[in-house]
């Protein structure tokens, strides 16, 4: 089974547009692909008009929603929804209303901090205030000499618990995860590992995903030392959730995220896919 179910376009803050990430994937042959840009579906939407989801088996509808639960900005993909469902597309006008004043705030933070003004700069990275994310201010930063990697921006005022993360806008993981129920979807908490919790503290978390309506958690596609990863699947197994990977593909010069090269679900997990309840994933 080749697959990724996790990856970004220009929509949010990847580097490929929806049209160029479909090309990019359909040299790779993949049975299933899911496109998962941050807070937004234009990717996707743009591809389905445009007839070229059959550049795979199978492609399932994707998001990746921002949300906050144990204080902390947490990331929640949701896939294989029905994206024509009012209530879905009233959350993701919320959403990116919430991405535009969140983007001003942050802009306010980072002047306050004695950066340059490079809100216009970042903006017009993003192409709209509704898709405007950390990545944009970075790369713009980047751009006015403010640092020299968008790595380092991200560091220093951009990183989880500093200046620029601003997360007082993000709805709560429950709403999110019961957008994505709603609409007939199955969510997925993304890169459990990525948030830098204590194992007590993600054990937390996933049993707040469980209680939510979580189906899924991304077990495959982040770098992690085998010990915490053996450590997540036996508590993923215990709370009967499904494994879920991607690449997490934003930038084809990211050599350490490439598109569509995604390891292999743990047997003695159940993959995400068995649980759509919309597409019959064989195999
Ligand atoms: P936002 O959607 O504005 O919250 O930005 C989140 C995105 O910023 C993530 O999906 C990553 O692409 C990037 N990001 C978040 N934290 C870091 C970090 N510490 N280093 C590099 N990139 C990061
Ligand atoms: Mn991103
Ligand atoms: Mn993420
Ligand atoms: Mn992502």
């Amino acid at each position: 089974m080749q697959y990724d179910l996790h990856c970004h376009t220009t929509a949010s803050d990847g580097r490929l547009s929806p049209d160029e990430l479909a090309d990019a994937v359909e040299l790779l042959e993949l049975d299933l692909f899911s496109l998962t840009d941050h807070d937004t579906i234009d990717g996707y939407l743009a591809l389905k008009q445009a007839g070229r989801l059959g550049v795979v088996k199978q492609w399932v509808s994707g998001i990746e929603f921002s949300c906050v639960a144990l204080k902390q900005t947490i990331h929640i993909v949701g896939l294989d929804f029905d994206e024509t469902k009012p209530a879905f597309i009233q959350a993701l006008k919320e959403q990116a209303g919430r991405r535009l004043q969140r983007g001003e705030v942050i802009h306010q933070r980072l002047l306050k901090e004695g950066l340059p003004d490079v809100y216009k700069e970042a903006l017009a990275f993003a192409g709209s205030a509704e898709s405007l994310g950390r990545p944009h201010f970075a790369r713009a930063l980047v751009d006015a000499g403010a640092c020299a990697t968008e790595q380092r921006a991200f560091d220093r005022w951009l990183g989880n618990g500093k200046i620029g993360d601003v997360k007082l806008h993000w709805p709560e993981l429950a709403e999110v995860v019961s957008w994505i129920n709603d609409a007939g979807g199955v969510a997925v908490l993304a890169h459990p590992l990525r948030y830098k919790m204590t194992f007590s503290k993600l054990r937390q978390l996933i049993d707040l995903f469980d209680k939510a309506g979580g189906e899924g958690v991304e077990v495959v596609g982040q770098q992690a030392a085998a010990d915490k990863l053996k450590h997540l699947v036996r508590t993923v197994k215990a709370h009967n959730l499904a494994a879920s990977g991607g690449s997490d593909f934003h930038d084809p010069n990211w050599h350490w995220a490439p598109l569509g090269r995604v390891n292999a679900l743990p047997d003695e997990l159940d993959p995400i896919w068995s649980r759509f309840k919309r597409t019959v994933v064989a195999g």
